[in-house]
């Protein structure tokens, strides 16, 4: 038998399997880690099939050198799955194989560690016997009792409650009274384990929901799109169709944002499934994920919680995938290989039998599409639970606070409400998506603003006790604030605009004795630091949480009765085609933090655009109004879903080094598009120029932005840009980007 194997090395030369003889006494199966000799050297690599014959000459093939596990690590659905990407992504297949292991698998043998454990040797009926025969012996006693279940127990288990109990599990092995062995030992990341807590009757929304998916569950299909409120109870549902999965004997996977996958909301699943639920997020060290990928693959864990990357778990007879909050940014991958959970959960759905159901109270303008379209059935859940009502929206005209003389960052609405809230002994949230005190440092004589030296960007002046400074948002460089302007030499440097630390500061003052937490990337750093800032809030010692777009998402605060939205118009203005949806949802997604509790809830909306559609549509929390407008603006204005945006980005250490290499890349493409006239004709806007940021990290950027109309001409002309990326070499880095997060 012959083994063709693919090596864990990526390069263009080595992108092809490679031939080995199976030795006498070793069995293999397709995704088995295997180590062979390449060359001088011995390498890891996967299995992707067997043969019974091979073409080479004998003596040109070489063994096997060993098998790294006995089992397969990758199963055969995942290596269609890489296959399929390494396809798309025009990339060697060793690199999409790797999104398919932990870190900890890579780089050949995995130390694995192990407990020593017992057992009982002997039938249950002769116990008794034993234990009498033990004499004087109460620790050897103890011990035979301790073991009467028959199950291998931890060893640091039974010294809990018999000190020292080597010696005397040594006699008893002697004895034939007792097994000795030793287990893998698996750490299970914290959380509770609990999985008896009871079921809420479910309301008519949830009910009808969930007879519209189980149908489809049991003849594994299905995509589905469910559009619910927030708070209209969604996470009931996923629990109750998990439940049903796991009936069928198949398994289940989650897939929530990374910030989303806060300690309450694992610790809920956990209660709700116990063991048999896997956690998979960035929190965990390499070591904890491992452990619980260990755990899925083998089965124990057949439900699996986690963010982006967990869509590539070795779930086996996968059931469902849920993707909740649908339209978050994180499941688009902008590592290499690039790609976006939500269409490797729909491949996977359909090459292994289950259903994709997207959910969110805001859904992406290009999901919604797709379900008007037909190609996602479309559930509503239109209403909260428990008939509460959604929160009441007030949109504050801060122009007007401004005339009448109010400097401050709250507006007199905001101020009394906060002020009402905190003598009610309620909780507020309030929404700043800036961090830092001030967003800008600028010259009041000449206008120059303080810019990162590594990228194009301004920087934010920040407070920290005695170190106070200037930080780049982008590359995380400090610097301290100048005393005179570098430019013109004047001492009017002035700090503009407001962060989260200013807004906590103004906090303070107006509530000196109230508890405060703050939480953006500046106080959520160390392990547990989200978890800890949380907690002070639950527990409700602080009353008052500010915060970036941190705080909007996923977060249950039943005694939150009012949401602040200090500065509404800071994503409005971004300069990218989903800065409207990207306001809508974030705006939408906080408001539906208030009064998720019985008391109602409040929520204010403070903007310097009253009157912009948007702003209005969140206010009045009508998602269909918003998707009308908006996607008409993409009608007219040629945007995705109508169009593609692609996008070829170089950065080079030297600025000449990135234009020559636009230019160049810009030739090749006239080359391309000349020959293949074809292509051209999806073309309908090209352009070679500087992005918005022209410098980040050091690197000088130039772009080359296409809008192409979507279709067949468009993926094809996508992959061709692709090849060109990948092709380049030289002294600066070139990219390709399909509908690119960001433009800038
Ligand atoms: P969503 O994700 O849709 O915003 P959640 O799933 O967080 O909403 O549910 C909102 C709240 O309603 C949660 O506190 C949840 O425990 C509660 N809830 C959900 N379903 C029910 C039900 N059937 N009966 C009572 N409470 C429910
Ligand atoms: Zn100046
Ligand atoms: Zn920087």
């Amino acid at each position: 038998m012959y083994a063709q194997v693919i090596v864990d090395i990526v390069h263009e030369n080595v992108a092809h399997t490679f031939t080995y003889l199976i030795p006498e006494g070793l069995t293999l199966a397709p995704g088995q880690r295997v180590l062979v000799p390449f060359g001088p050297r011995r390498l890891e690599g996967i299995v992707l099939s067997l043969t019974e014959t091979c073409d080479l000459p004998p003596e040109k093939v070489r063994p096997v050198a060993e098998a790294l596990e006995p089992y397969p690590a990758v199963l055969p659905a995942l290596i269609d799955l890489a296959a399929r990407m390494a396809e798309e992504a025009h990339c060697p297949l060793a690199e999409t194989l790797r999104l398919m292991l932990p870190a900890e698998m890579r780089g050949g043998r995995v130390r694995v560690k192990e407990e020593p454990v017992a057992r009982l040797a002997i039938p249950a009926e002769e116990l008794e016997a034993a234990i009498g025969a033990q004499g004087r012996s109460v620790k050897r006693r103890t011990l035979l009792q301790l073991l009467q279940g028959g199950a291998w127990r931890p060893v640091a288990e039974l010294a809990m409650l018999v000190r020292d109990p080597q010696a005397p599990l040594r006699q008893l092995q002697e004895a034939g009274l007792v097994e000795l062995g030793s287990r893998e030992l698996l750490r299970r990341p914290g959380g509770e384990l609990r999985a008896d807590v009871i079921d809420p009757p479910l309301m008519d929304a949830q009910r009808e929901a969930l007879e519209a998916l189980i149908p489809a569950v049991d003849a594994g299909e299905g995509r589905f799109l469910l559009h619910g409120v927030t708070g209209s109870g969604k996470t009931e549902v996923f629990i109750r169709l998990v439940r049903h999965v796991l009936a069928m004997g198949k398994g289940a996977m989650i897939l929530v944002p990374e910030i989303a996958l806060t300690p309450q909301m694992v610790g809920w699943f956990r209660s709700r499934f116990g063991e048999v639920a896997a956690v998979l997020h960035s929190r965990l060290s390499a070591g904890e994920r491992f452990d619980e990928w260990r755990r899925i693959r083998r089965g124990d864990a057949r439900v699996v919680i986690g963010a982006r990357s967990a869509v590539f778990a070795p779930v086996e007879r996968l059931g469902l995938i849920v993707v909740d909050e649908e339209h978050e940014t994180t499941y688009q991958s902008d590592r290499h290989p690039r790609y976006d959970a939500r269409d490797v959960a729909a491949w996977r759905c359909e090459r292994e039998g289950g259903t994709l159901l997207l959910a969110s109270a805001t859904p992406s303008i290009l999901s919604f599409s797709r379900a008007r379209e037909g190609r996602y059935r479309l559930l509503e859940m239109p209403t909260r639970v428990m008939d509460r009502p959604l929160p009441e929206v007030e949109v504050v005209d801060m122009r007007r606070e401004l005339i009448l003389g109010n400097r401050s960052v709250f507006s007199d609405s905001l101020q009394k409400a906060l002020r009402q809230c905190v003598a009610r002994g309620e909780q507020a949230m309030l929404l700043m998506n800036h961090r830092g005190y001030n967003s800008f440092v600028s010259c009041r004589s000449c206008g120059y603003v303080v810019k990162c030296r590594q990228c194009d960007v301004s920087m934010t002046y920040h407070v920290g006790g005695a170190d106070n400074r200037l930080h780049c948002h982008y590359c995380g460089a400090t610097e301290m604030p100048p005393e005179t302007c570098p430019q013109c030499g004047s001492r009017y440097i002035r700090y503009f605009g407001a962060g989260t630390q200013k807004v906590e500061e103004e906090l303070r003052r107006m509530f000196p004795d109230t508890g405060i937490v703050r939480m953006d990337i500046d106080t959520t750093s160390g392990k547990d630091g989200h978890a800890k800032l949380l907690d002070e809030f639950r527990s409700g010692r602080a009353r008052l949480l500010v915060g970036t777009q941190m705080i909007a998402k996923g977060l249950d605060f039943p005694r939150v009765t009012l949401v602040g939205v200090i500065a509404a118009d800071l994503s409005l203005n971004l300069p990218d085609y989903r800065a409207r949806e990207r306001t809508f949802q974030l705006l939408t997604q906080v408001a539906g933090r208030a009064g998720r509790g019985d008391t109602p809830g409040q929520v204010i909306i403070q903007t310097y655009k009253p009157d912009d559609p948007t702003i209005r549509s969140a206010a009045a929390q009508d998602y269909r109004a918003f998707y009308g407008q908006e996607i008409t603006h993409r009608r007219m204005g040629l945007y995705p879903p109508f169009t593609v945006m692609a996008r070829l980005l170089v950065e080079a250490k030297l600025p000449g080094d990135a234009q020559r290499t636009a230019e160049e890349l810009s030739e090749a493409l006239d080359a391309l598009l000349g020959t293949e006239k074809e292509l051209g004709k999806c073309v309908l806007l090209r352009t070679l120029d500087q992005p918005s940021v022209k410098l980040l990290r050091g690197k000088h950027r130039w772009h080359i932005l296409m809008k192409l109309w979507a279709g067949d001409a468009a993926e094809t002309l996508c992959a061709r840009l692709n090849d060109l990326a990948r092709a380049h070499t030289g002294r600066a880095d070139v990219y390709f980007e399909y509908n690119p997060v960001t433009m800038m």
